[in-house]
């Protein structure tokens, strides 16, 4: 070879080596670029931690606000609002009672023929819509004059001519799903409005009689006999098949409980009660907050920019409103930090762009290469080509954020027991006592990992002994129904 030979195939040997650094070079930063979306996911989930110990702490930690809430109107971040049912349906109800679900999601209408002792309830109908989006910041009139609208419309498709020409004015139940301060079982006043409503007119003013108005307006011969929230009517639908049925936890769009409290245990309004027995409390949980709840960077970012800072700490961290936003977050970071997802990154970045059902099917999707989670990612963020490896990667971080909601909603749950003396601790009796425990909402009957967990996480504080004597059971559309069975069972007592 000679010299000019010689150059030209050193010159090609080293530029064929600077081609293959380059490649090493890049598949080295890429592997990097991977190990930090990894780590991003590792740090979320360290605090996200739920061990036994921490649940327990929040267990205890919500005992102590249940107390404080109890004790004096503002001793606590849980409202624990009177609803003044003292009485819950058992099953001697009898006739047609309407109710209206207004509380989220979906708006929902229902008429309900009760037959009294031994044959329960004969027939019901539940019509259920999306609320329209702009109604939820209008003005209360617009809203309420929607609702008598479709309750109307309805009542006149599910009876004939002689039916509606009674004279009897209708006992409605209506559930409004925000925190009420209430002054009767049939009336009460809006204290602020959640899950993303924002109709200032009403905040302050009486709902039932708001709606009766609207009603009236529309030839509607009905009163409001029961104003309660969904929590409320799930209890009483728990309540009138199963007596033992002692709390009602609603995990939808929003997150709520309701217990059975000893009126004698509820100080801030001795001199209102009368009944020495028990009361229905609306505890207003979603505004449960504890230092030992694990809260992440990424929850402190979503409260910040939400519309109610500092508020609903636990619902933030629990119910379908907020899941998929938090997910979303992380997969933000993570595509931030690690270049994992290239041009489509922005894709990630439109606040609440992955709803809960969203995320959950992308957890539930049990295919061997994950093809949903794919065609999801594919669908709702352009992103065409996730590869295998990050598709998984992006089910833990659903997994993390689900087991997390499910376990302290599970903590939750345990410590309205453990308020009621029905945790199996103290008193040995409590350990064969009977406890049900209603549940109702979209997050936990649609979502089978997140049921998991929760059920899961109560045998886990409460010992499988004590477990076995707590039947958590879904009260499906109790939130309506039992509205119409608390309208019934209130109907006269105005
Ligand atoms: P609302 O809370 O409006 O009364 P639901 O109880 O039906 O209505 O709950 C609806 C919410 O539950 C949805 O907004 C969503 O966040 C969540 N959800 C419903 N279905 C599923 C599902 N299959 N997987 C996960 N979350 C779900
Ligand atoms: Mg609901």
């Amino acid at each position: 070879m000679g010299r000019v030979g010689f150059a030209a195939a050193a010159a090609c040997a080293v530029a064929a080596c600077a081609v293959a650094a380059a490649l090493v070079g890049r598949r080295v930063r890429a592997r990097r670029r991977w190990w930090r979306a990894v780590e991003v996911v590792g740090e979320f989930e360290e605090g996200c931690a739920t061990p036994l110990g921490r649940l327990r702490q929040v267990v205890d930690a919500l005992v102590v606000e249940m107390h404080a809430g109890l004790a004096s109107d503002g001793g606590s971040k849980l409202k624990m609002l009177l609803t003044f049912i003292d009485t819950l349906p058992d099953g001697s109800e009898e006739g047609i009672y309407y109710a209206l679900d207004l509380g989220g999601t979906n708006f929902r209408v229902l008429r309900v023929q009760l037959g009294g002792k031994g044959s329960m309830i004969l027939s019901h109908k539940v019509e259920s819509q999306p609320l329209p989006e702009e109604l939820k910041s209008g003005t209360s009139e617009i809203l309420f004059d929607y609702i008598a609208s479709t309750l109307k419309n309805f009542v006149e498709r599910e009876e004939d001519d002689s039916q509606q020409k009674t004279d009897e004015r209708r006992a409605l139940g209506f559930t409004f799903s925000f925190p009420v301060r209430q002054t009767s079982v049939s009336s009460g006043f809006l204290i602020k409005w959640t899950k993303g409503f924002s109709i200032e007119d009403a905040v302050g003013k009486d709902i039932a009689r708001g709606l009766e108005e609207a009603m009236t307006t529309k030839g509607l011969n009905m009163r409001v006999a029961a104003l309660v929230n969904d929590t409320v009517g799930t209890l009483a639908l728990g309540h009138y098949y199963d007596q033992d049925t002692v709390a009602a936890v609603i995990i939808g769009t929003g997150t709520n409980a309701c217990y059975i409290e000893r009126t004698d245990a509820i100080i801030k309004c001795q001199g209102l009660l009368t009944n020495s027995g028990g009361m229905v409390v609306n505890m207003e949980w979603g505004n449960f907050w504890s230092s030992h709840l694990p809260r992440t960077s990424y929850d402190i970012a979503l409260d910040e920019e939400s519309p109610n800072r500092n508020d609903q700490g636990f619902e933030k961290m629990i119910s379908g409103m907020y899941l998929g936003e938090v997910v979303r977050r992380v997969l933000q970071r993570m595509a931030q930090e690690s270049d994992l997802f290239g041009d489509a990154t922005q894709n990630l970045s439109v606040p609440f762009s992955l709803s809960t059902p969203i995320m959950a099917a992308m957890h539930e999707d049990d295919s061997p290469d994950l093809e949903r989670v794919r065609q999801i990612m594919e669908q709702n963020f352009q992103m065409p080509h996730v590869p295998l490896k990050t598709r998984r990667l992006i089910i833990r971080v659903c997994d993390i954020v689900t087991r997390r909601a499910a376990r302290l909603a599970a903590a939750g749950i345990v410590g309205i027991l453990k308020k009621i003396g029905r945790d199996g601790s103290g008193r040995s009796r409590s350990k064969s006592q009977r406890t049900s425990v209603a549940i109702e909402g979209g997050l936990y009957t649609g979502y089978s990992n997140f049921r998991d967990y929760l059920n899961e996480a109560v045998v886990e504080i409460l010992g499988e002994e004590v477990a076995r004597n707590v039947i958590l059971r879904v009260s499906e559309d109790g939130s309506g129904i039992g509205a119409a069975l608390l309208a019934a069972a209130h109907s006269l007592d105005r």
